[in-house]
């Protein structure tokens, strides 16, 4: 299976990417974690992408379809992927478009995930994160069973440094510019559905597993 998750900062994509991967054995691939490993770890990079990141911005396209490339192939081998975070602009899009043709798949769901303004907000101001295996807690919606523990791996729960209210904003805008482009583009395809993310965490999954069961 080849999916799509689309949706802007704070919507819940990586929540519900690691309840899809789990439950119907899909390969996730979130470009954030990778990026935020490769920068954890120093590599060349990680200090690249790192300075785009800490302000809310895009890593250029070419990094990041370079980046793509061999994760893409490697999930493949194991019966496909489920994209989150990839693409982000219509370049990274059609380069995607440009893979999949030349190794003769297609993409079977593009899910966009939306919710209101104030809700994604919220979501994003008291999102705690763990640095280890990327699993994500709220400090009031969804707290880990240990203060400032993982529930799943027992790493460290941190707030992510792009989740201070400066570097939102312009990702909730950089969003809106770059990325927003892209649900015209999918739909242009026939391949959009979208699903109401507004709801808790059990529901929204329930909306998705309904479009990837059609
Ligand atoms: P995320 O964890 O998906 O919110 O991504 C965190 C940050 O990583 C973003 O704000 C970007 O700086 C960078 N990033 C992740 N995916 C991409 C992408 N596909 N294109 C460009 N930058 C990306």
């Amino acid at each position: 299976m080849r999916i799509v998750l689309l949706g802007c900062p704070g919507v819940g994509k990586g929540t519900q990417a690691k309840l899809i991967a789990l439950r119907k054995g899909v390969r996730q691939i979130a470009t954030g974690d990778i990026l935020r490993q490769e920068v954890e770890q120093g590599t060349e990079l990680g200090l690249l992408a790192q300075e785009y990141m800490d302000r809310g911005d895009l890593v250029p396209d070419e990094i990041i379809i370079n980046m793509m490339q061999t994760h893409l192939q490697a999930a493949d081998e194991v019966g496909g992927f489920l994209l989150d975070g990839f693409p982000r602009t219509v370049e990274q899009a059609r380069a995607l478009d440009q893979y999949l043709v030349s190794t003769g798949k297609s993409l079977d769901h593009v899910i966009a995930l939306s919710a209101p303004g104030e809700v994604v907000v919220h979501r994003l101001s008291g999102r705690l994160t763990c640095n280890n295996c990327g699993a994500t807690y709220h400090e009031t919606n969804r707290q880990p069973r240990n203060f400032g523990t993982c529930d799943v791996c027992g790493g460290r729960l941190q707030i992510r440094s792009d989740d201070d209210p400066e570097a939102v904003r312009t990702r909730l805008q950089v969003y809106a510019e770059r990325s927003a482009p892209l649900l015209d583009y999918y739909r242009s395809q026939g391949l959009l559905r979208d699903v109401d993310a507004s709801g808790e965490v059990e529901e929204v999954y329930a909306l998705i597993e309904k479009v990837l069961d059609s």
